[in-house]
């Protein structure tokens, strides 16, 4: 699935990729864009909790058009996702993702991010802490004044002001006007 493997630095291949261990690539080129950052379950996909399988997901309702509307904005599209699945035993890596390939066949994200640790482990990648953010700094070119991130949690809000960005709270619906509103107040 990962066809970048083949070609270290060939630049804008998207991936899903654990960032407990550091960067995919670890080389940005090109101009910097604004990265919007999107939580993955409440945000993407609807929050059953622990969603591990194709047959789990579910859209959530305007999501594919909202990240249709970043792209056409020039945004970086970068989910950033808590999946201590992985440690709790309920979900294995691969499975994750697999699952992460499948969403990248099927929306135009840029990268999927997760860390498979638990709460308290020390892993800087797990949200509220801003670590996957600043992986992710690290494979793409990021214009950070620009960029935002869209959470439906305290701790994907926290994990922004931590990256000193802006976190957008979404009641865990439609985000869509939430991000249209913010992008048009900044560039206003
Ligand atoms: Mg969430
Ligand atoms: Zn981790």
């Amino acid at each position: 699935m990962h066809a970048a493997d083949t070609n270290r630095y060939r630049r804008h291949v998207r991936f899903a990729h654990c960032a407990c261990d550091g960067p995919r690539y670890g080389r940005p080129t090109g101009p910097p864009r604004p990265a919007a950052f999107l939580d993955r379950d409440g945000v993407v996909n609807v929050d059953f909790g622990y969603v591990r399988h194709v047959r789990d997901w579910q859209w959530m309702h305007g999501a594919r058009a909202g990240i249709e509307w970043l792209k056409a904005h020039g945004y970086w599209v970068i989910v950033v996702t808590n999946q201590s699945a992985i440690a709790r035993g309920l979900a294995t890596e691969p499975q994750v993702l697999a699952l992460h390939d499948w969403v990248l066949a099927h929306a135009r994200v840029d990268a999927i991010y997760h860390c498979r640790h638990l709460p308290h482990d020390p892993c800087p990648a797990r949200k509220p802490q801003s670590g996957m953010l600043q992986v992710a700094g690290q494979d793409f070119a990021i214009d950070w004044g620009r960029s935002f991130l869209v959470g439906d949690r305290d701790t994907d809000i926290e994990a922004a002001q931590n990256a000193n960005i802006p976190g957008l709270l979404s009641a865990g619906d439609d985000w869509r006007g939430l991000v249209r509103d913010y992008v048009s107040r900044r560039t206003s």
